[in-house]
């Protein structure tokens, strides 16, 4: 048993879905209170929170900042850490120039080790405690990711990227072999500590047929995994889906006809969709992941988060690193919002807040766990200093009120915003 902690500040509260509800119905500040952890978990919040602290209780003075849940990038690509920001390329350009040559080399196992520490290290000084990513074809480069999870108590999802066409020698597996190592990988780590597997085609083109129907058999057996892709990303992308893969109806049907399309499948982007694959995957509740700054950095396109999320999609949010071009869940909303401010939508800070926390925990299953504050669920915690910078501070000066001092700070926020993380009720940054 551990002595309990009592964190006291303004407190991240979700009670509903702030799109398809009114947001002040669904996500709230409780100003000036606190958050009981212990063992881990999350005992209490608000003022029953001080009610249940024991007398040992140890405590955390966090008075004017924001004690919200860790964030949770639902779409990233660890194995693009080192090449981050690369200049010049669209998407297709972008994969070949950039892209493969790095995730070549992670088929060193120390290497991959060396970028999975790296990552997760960043993702945690950005106050990202979880995150869904993808891998490389190498199964070492899983079982890399989910050990430097495991050392860091971080609640992770990941996947053998899988490709056997249209990907350069040595980033190509073959039909079986990707069936074969992705069985292996979902049975060594799914549901080991806090690692949950994602059966992981890249995407269509670098896909044959034969491979996403052995992936889409391997879902079928395996149901309680998750499945991550993506989906129409960019316009020239969508023709050469196209010419691939002439019999399908639209881009999400080359899933659809493998197998590959279900309530627990993560499709990263899509922002170019058909009135027939919106329906599908509203019907299915898959998760549909917004990647902003990526969209904006690789010319991709204006999600629709607005239309698709007030329409009961579950949307999750993204840095997609490296097609995005920060680590920062903050860098990512403020994002997010440029690009509904572009389609003609003012998204509030509160539905900011909860797509990049429970919004993202929702599309990965894992509500359960993380996301939120809630009794009962890991004590995975940021806490955010809402005057981290003199620019900031002086808007937050300027503040009426509560929603109005946190906003600038998810506009212009960086990991010095981030004051403290905990993971598992566990400080690992900030507390000096
Ligand atoms: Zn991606």
């Amino acid at each position: 048993m551990t002595r309990a902690r009592l964190l006291s500040g303004h407190v991240l509260q979700y009670t509903g879905n702030p799109f398809t509800t009114p947001w002040h119905e669904a996500v709230h500040i409780l100003e000036n209170s606190a958050l009981l952890i212990k063992d881990g978990q999350i005992v209490e919040l608000g003022e029953a929170a001080r009610a249940a602290a024991p007398p040992d209780t140890i405590h955390h003075d966090h008075s004017g900042h924001l004690i919200m849940p860790g964030f949770v990038d639902a779409h990233a690509h660890y194995p693009q850490t080192a090449m981050i920001a690369s200049w010049g390329k669209r998407l297709i350009d972008w994969l070949n120039t950039y892209t493969f040559p790095e995730e070549m080399r992670l088929a060193d196992p120390a290497y991959a080790q060396a970028i999975s520490d790296r990552y997760l290290d960043l993702v945690l000084d950005h106050g990202t405690t979880s995150v869904a990513s993808f891998c490389t074809i190498h199964p070492g480069s899983v079982d890399a990711l989910f050990q430097a999870a495991e050392a860091r108590g971080m609640a992770v999802v990941a996947g053998k990227t899988c490709m056997d066409r249209n990907a350069p020698d040595g980033l190509r597996d073959s039909a079986q072999s990707a069936y074969d190592d992705s069985k292996a990988l979902l049975q060594r780590w799914h549901g080991t500590g806090r690692a949950r597997y994602a059966i992981t085609p890249r995407f269509s083109p670098t896909s044959t047929r034969e491979q996403l129907q052995a992936l889409g058999a391997l879902w079928a057996e395996h149901p309680e995994v998750l499945m991550q892709t993506h989906l129409s990303e960019q316009v020239d992308e969508i023709a050469w889906v196209q010419d691939l893969f002439p019999e399908a109806r639209d881009y999400l049907d080359t899933y659809e006809a493998a197998g590959l399309l279900g309530t627990r499948g993560l499709y990263g982007h899509a922002i170019h969709l058909a009135p027939r694959e919106i329906d599908r995957l509203s019907e299915l509740g898959a998760g549909l992941v917004h990647c902003p700054t990526s969209n904006t950095f690789i010319g991709s396109g204006l999600f629709d988060l607005m239309g698709l999320a007030r329409a009961g999609l579950a949307v999750g949010l993204a840095t997609d690193t490296g097609g995005g071009s920060s680590f920062s869940m903050l860098r990512t909303m403020a994002a997010a919002y440029e690009i509904a401010q572009l389609r003609g939508e003012a998204v509030h800070a509160a539905q900011l807040l909860w797509l990049a926390t429970a919004g993202s925990a929702a599309v990965l299953h894992r509500s359960d766990e993380i996301g939120s504050l809630a009794p009962g669920l890991a004590a995975d915690i940021c806490v955010l200093d809402l005057g981290a910078t003199p620019a900031i501070a002086q808007r937050r000066r300027e503040a009426e009120q509560v929603w109005d001092a946190v906003f600038p700070t998810l506009m212009m926020g960086d990991d010095r915003a981030v004051a403290e993380v905990w993971v598992q009720g566990r400080r690992v940054r900030g507390g000096n």
